[in-house]
Formats: C-alpha cells, structure tokens, sequence
C-alpha cells in the first residue's frame, strides 16, 4: 500500500482521505490554516453552501450523511422577490421529494475533518503550506505558518486539493505543455446576514432559496440553523454592467441606502442595519479555472476546485469536488494499485464532465438574476413541467438533471441544450401554456432526444 499525501483539508481533501482510509492506505493532509474546530477562522468563502445529490451520494459511501442531514435546512425552491415586494415560489422538482440542502460550509468541513481522524491512518497537519514540489524528485516543501520553518519532504502519491488558487496547479504550470484558463468575472460578492427575530425565528420563509432577481445583478438568501440568512449580493465591480449598479460606485453609506431601498425594500425593512455590514465585509471574486493534464508522472494529481473552479451560480462546486472523490475511489477499485491506470481513468471521466459544469454554472447566472423574472421564461417553465409529466424518462429538466440525478454534466449540458430548444420553439406562438401543442411537441422530441433512462 502506497502513502498517500493530500494537499489542503477542505471540504474535497478531508472528504478524499476518509475513501482512502477506508482502502486502507495511510494518508497525511497538509492544510495551510490552522484547525478551524480550535480557531475561528471562518469557512473562506461562502458561509453557507447548496448540498444536492452528487454531494449526498458521496457523503452516504462514506457515512456521513446521517449526520449532516441533522444540520441541514431543505429548500424546496426559488422564492422570488420582485421590486414591489411580491413573492413567488418556483419549485426546483417534481415534488416535495427533490430539494437541495442548506449546510454550513465550516459545520461540514469540520465533521469531515473530525470523521477523518477518528481514523487512525489519517494525520491532518494544520498550518503547513504548500510552497513547492519537485515533480523529478517527488518532494513536495511545505513552510510552516507558526514556526516560519520550511521542510521538503518524499511523496509517493500526490493529490492535491489546495482550491481554486492551488499552489500545486501554480508548479505544474511550470512544466512544458499545460494548458491553463482562468476567467474572472466582472462581478464581486459580499455576504450579509438577516439575524434571526427577537424570537429566533427565521425572518423570512424558511425552506426556500430567496433571490431578488435585478437584470444585471441579484442577491440570494440561504437558511442557516439559528434563525439567521446569509444573503449574498452579486454586483459587477465597476461601473461597466451600469452606473449605479457596482461595488465601485457604492463607496459612500448614502449611495449603499439608496441602492438597497431602490432595488430590495423588503429586505431593507428585515435588516434595516445592513449598512455597516457592507463596509465591514469584503468582496470576494469569482472565477472559473480549466487546466489540462491533472496529472503528473502518473503520481501526482489534482481533484476538486484545483482542477476545476467554477462559478457558483448552480450550486455544483462542492457537489462536482465531493463526486470526484466517488469517481476516483471507483478508480481505485477498478485497477487494484496501478496509479497511472487510475488517475488516467479518473481524469478522462472528470475532465470533460468539469468543463459541461463550468459552462452550466456560467448559463445559471443568466437564469438566476435576470430570467427567473422574464415572461417568456416562466412559459418556458410551465411547458417543462407539463413536458417532463408527460415524457418523464426522456424530456428531464436541465435543472433535475443536474442537481437531483447523478448523470454525467456532460450529458445535462448537451441535453439541455436540445431541450432549450425545443422549448423555444414550443413557446414563441403562445402566450399561455395552455397554448401547448401537444402534436408538435412530440415530434420535436422523437426528432431530437432519446430515453435519458
Ligand atoms: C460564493 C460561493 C458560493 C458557493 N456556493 C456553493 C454551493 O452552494 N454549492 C456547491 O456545491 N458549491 C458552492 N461553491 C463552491 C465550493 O465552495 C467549492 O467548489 C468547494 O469549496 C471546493 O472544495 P475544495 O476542497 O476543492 O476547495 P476548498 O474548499 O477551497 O479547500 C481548499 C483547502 O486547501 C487549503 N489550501 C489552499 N492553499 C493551500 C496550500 N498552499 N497548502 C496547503 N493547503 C492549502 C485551503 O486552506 C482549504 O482548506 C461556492 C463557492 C463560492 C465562492
């Protein structure tokens, strides 16, 4: 059995080394910060998170779920706020039966964390950050933040999960023919909390993922166990998507009141303090991250947001980090101890998959802040749902096949596609669904799409 160095403790590497251990390979994490059980440092990003199926089917292989079920808040759908104060619920599935799961990011990584030390061939070393790696060598140094002493030390297997900036990306990078995007968008995030009532109570429905849609821009608000909701406001960060509309031009307390009460007055009267909230907290930026090999010398290789970042507006980064995991432990099983085997099979499954979800994330965007409020879109909907009743193992929606089934993204991108279409062509005569022509609907589909199960 070969030793098994991870970089980085997050949610993907404390998650990978608990399948390891299982395997019975003996793994030691190297996380740059300090534990987050003993110190308060905050997840990093977001407070909060969207789980949905990918990430439960692989929290169920390794026995978690059970557990972090108890800290999860179902939501059942979008909750639209309009300008005017109006709520409208859309829901995410068929029924009751499909809903994604508010989880705290910290909660979750924490349990991971504590689950893979409850095995004793897992060793998670805190504030040691990876600052180089000589791939001829197989030496990976690590600098350790509290001493500021640095060591090299041997690795046989290599994997790394150190996140979107991935130091061990930054040194494949070095070598000959790596192929390397990375996009910023030109919108930034902050978060913002909605306290709970005098009561605890939670100040708005509670099983819902609230979004105020606002053409070029939005904020959402997801759930968290003490009443509270983290909102997070999504906004271009100069003045380029619209004058007014940027975190360049919101740089007094009078023009934040102002861009607030104009644009979202419902949650101006749940959390009329916002203000200092927004000067305090920073904006976080947004990018996707495509790279090509993972691998190197078939002993190194990387897996969650350091090989594939993505923008957060399905909810999929940690899903897609956390189904890598079932991926490459299928890997393992399958090829019995030849690495080069399993990290080329793991990466010819993932690679493309990552880049389907990349590009799904950045089309979510649209949808979220602009067209969940759009006429036509909500047609579009409504002849979806009559659709999928009526053709259930063929015409699936893009939005169940992504968050509720376990098909591969590439699939849900490719087939969403054919069904954006269809429904375009469905919905550009009618102004209501019961407008739908069924006839024509079924040869659309019969021409274009085959059984999905
Ligand atoms: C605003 C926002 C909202 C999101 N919402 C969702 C959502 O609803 N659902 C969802 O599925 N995904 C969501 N995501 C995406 C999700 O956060 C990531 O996909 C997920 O965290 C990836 O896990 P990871 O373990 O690969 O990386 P990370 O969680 O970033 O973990 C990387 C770890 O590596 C450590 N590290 C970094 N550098 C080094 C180094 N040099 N040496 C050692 N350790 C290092 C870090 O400290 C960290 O612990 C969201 C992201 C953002 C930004």
């Amino acid at each position: 059995m070969k030793k098994i160095t991870i970089v980085g403790a997050g949610l993907a590497g404390s998650l990978l080394a608990v399948y390891l251990s299982k395997k019975g390979f003996e793994v030691g994490i190297y996380e740059r910060r300090p534990d987050m059980r003993k110190h308060n440092i905050g997840g990093g990003k977001s407070i909060n998170l969207a789980l949905s199926t990918r990430g439960i089917h692989a929290l169920k292989e390794v026995g978690l779920y059970d557990e972090i079920k108890k800290i999860a808040i179902p939501m059942f759908g979008r909750m639209i706020h309009t300008k005017d104060g109006d709520l409208n619920f859309q829901r995410y599935g068929k029924d009751d039966s499909e809903y994604i799961n508010a989880v705290s990011r910290s909660e979750l990584n924490k349990s991971l964390m504590d689950l893979a030390e409850k095995n004793s061939n897992i060793k998670i070393h805190f504030s040691e950050r990876c600052c180089g790696i000589d791939f001829e060598k197989n030496e990976v140094s690590f600098l350790n933040d509290d001493s500021g002493s640095e060591k090299k030390m041997k690795y046989e297997i290599l994997i790394a999960t150190d996140g979107a900036t991935s130091a061990v990306r930054m040194e494949m990078m070095k070598r000959p023919r790596f192929n390397f995007s990375q996009l910023y968008e030109n919108y930034g995030y902050k978060e913002l909390i909605i306290p709970a009532d005098a009561n605890g109570k939670f100040r708005m429905e509670v099983n819902t993922l609230h979004i105020w849609p606002r053409g070029s821009f939005m904020l959402i608000a997801l759930p968290n166990l003490d009443g509270s909701f983290t909102c997070t406001l999504f906004l271009g960060y100069d003045k380029s998507l619209g004058r007014e509309n940027s975190f360049e031009f919101l740089d007094n307390e009078d023009r934040v009141r102002k861009f607030f009460e104009t644009n979202f007055p419902d949650f101006v009267n749940l959390h009329p303090d916002f203000s200092s909230e927004f000067f305090q907290n920073p904006v976080g930026s947004l990018m996707t991250v495509k790279c090509y090999p993972w691998i190197v010398n078939d002993n190194a290789a990387l897996l969650g947001d350091a090989s594939h970042a993505i923008v957060p507006f399905f909810g999929q980064g940690m899903n897609a980090a956390f189904e890598d995991c079932v991926y490459l432990n299928s890997c393992i099983d399958k090829y019995n101890g030849d690495w080069a085997k399993i990290f080329n099979e793991y990466q010819n499954l993932r690679k493309v998959n990552s880049d389907a979800i990349a590009d799904l994330a950045q089309e979510n965007f649209i949808e979220m802040r602009d067209l969940v409020a759009d006429k036509r879109f909500l047609l579009k909907k409504k002849i979806e749902t009559e659709l999928y009743k009526k053709y259930p193992d063929t015409f699936v929606p893009k939005y169940t096949m992504v968050t509720f089934m376990r098909i591969p993204y590439s699939v849900a991108l490719r087939r969403g596609r054919i069904q954006e279409n269809i429904l375009n062509n469905l919905s550009s005569d009618i102004s209501d669904v019961s407008g739908l022509d069924f006839n024509f609907a079924d040869k659309l589909i019969k021409e274009n799409l085959d059984k999905l199960m």
